[in-house]
């Protein structure tokens, strides 16, 4: 085994450091260094200072969207400037009542407390949320039967920021106790452009702006996606000992990737595919498109379904999911009579009203 000697011992442990450290640094640690929600970011600022100047912690702060825009790193920005500490746990993981009790009383004043994917949490998980959020009170019963008794431990003030892809798989019970919603939207592609570079100093890897203007176009909207491509493209450019990363050598690597000069990659193209080919153009119920494709509804929500609506190539209906004449035009297919009929009904319907 190569940890057996020491020498590689120790290049293991510090290629582990570097990694540790490339995913501490890449993220950033400021609302100075977070690129884009420009709206969202000034709002943060305002009730951040605001809090500071009353001494009090952030109040609550839920954060939606789809998956990889920023609503961890903005839990991370939101710990520092307050000056706490950030505790990271996730719904499915509080599966006990004493799971968040743990957490809580471990909290310090100021401290957040993110919890991503909130809404896939329990129901007595979030009973016992609900006056640590309002009153800062942790209620539990210990013990079972005639000896069980309720306690109530006080806690310090702290700040509890949620993280969801589905705002509407909230209880409102839940959602009424933060005091501040905010939605994170899909990045445009020069701000991707610029998490591109950004990263690409971070990571110390040279790149000429073409290059990363075209990875920033195929990015699908998603910090996360960016960074994931540059890292590929990095692969490419090290194995190929290119000194300097060129837009030809970034086609060629996205290419190869799959990711196509719409940002489209290998899943979108089967999903608006079977959407066409099988459905001729929808509208189609979700769990029936999730079946044909073998793939989770939830996926097919959160990671196909934003980008594609953003690019014109999906409708949600309140009769299912429905290509579009650019949907055809992409997959270079003749729209079908079908579709073509459907949609004219349709149109005619809404001129009749
Ligand atoms: P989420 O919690 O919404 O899934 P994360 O906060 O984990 O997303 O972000 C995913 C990655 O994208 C992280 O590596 C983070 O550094 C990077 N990132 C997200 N938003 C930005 C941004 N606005 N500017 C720069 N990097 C970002």
């Amino acid at each position: 085994m190569i940890e057996d000697n020491p020498q590689n011992k120790k290049l293991i442990e510090t290629m582990r450091q570097e990694k540790e450290e490339e995913s501490f640094t890449i993220r950033p640690q400021s609302l100075g260094d977070f690129i884009g929600q420009t709206g969202l970011k000034d709002k943060l600022k305002i009730y951040m200072e605001a809090s500071v100047l009353r001494e009090e912690p952030l109040d609550h702060t839920l954060f939606y969207g789809p998956p990889g825009l920023g609503k961890t790193t903005l839990a991370g920005i939101i710990a520092k400037e307050m000056k706490g500490n950030l505790r990271v746990t996730t719904g499915p993981a509080l599966e006990r009542a004493g799971d968040l009790a743990a957490i809580l009383s471990n909290i310090q004043p100021n401290d957040v407390l993110f919890i991503d994917e909130i809404h896939r949490m329990s129901a007595n998980i979030e009973e016992i949320l609900y006056s640590a959020m309002e009153d800062f009170a942790l209620s539990i019963i210990v013990g079972k039967g005639p000896l069980a008794r309720s306690i109530r431990l006080s806690l310090p003030r702290f700040t509890l920021i949620g993280a969801t892809t589905r705002l509407g798989l909230l209880t409102s019970p839940l959602r009424a106790r933060f005091g501040i919603v905010e939605q994170l939207r899909l990045y445009s592609p020069d701000e991707l452009t610029d998490i591109v570079k950004r990263g690409a100093a971070v990571l110390g890897v040279k790149i000429l702006d073409e290059a990363a203007v075209e990875i920033g176009i195929r990015s699908r909207g998603t910090p996360r996606v960016a960074l994931r491509l540059l890292r590929r493209v990095r692969d490419v450019a090290e194995v190929k000992r290119v000194g300097k990363v060129e837009p030809d050598l970034a086609r060629y690597a996205l290419d190869m990737l799959g990711v196509d000069s719409e940002g489209l990659d290998e899943g979108d193209r089967k999903f608006l595919k079977a959407l066409v080919e099988l459905f001729e153009g929808g509208p189609v119920g979700l769990s029936t498109l999730a079946a044909a494709l073998n793939e989770d509804a939830q996926t097919i929500e959160d990671i196909y379904e934003p980008y594609l609506i953003q690019k014109g190539l999906l409708e949600r209906t309140p009769r299912g999911r429905k290509a579009t004449r650019g949907t055809w035009e992409y997959l270079c297919i003749p729209v079908s009579q079908y579709f073509l009929q459907n949609s004219q009904t349709q149109l005619l319907t809404e001129e009749d009203l």
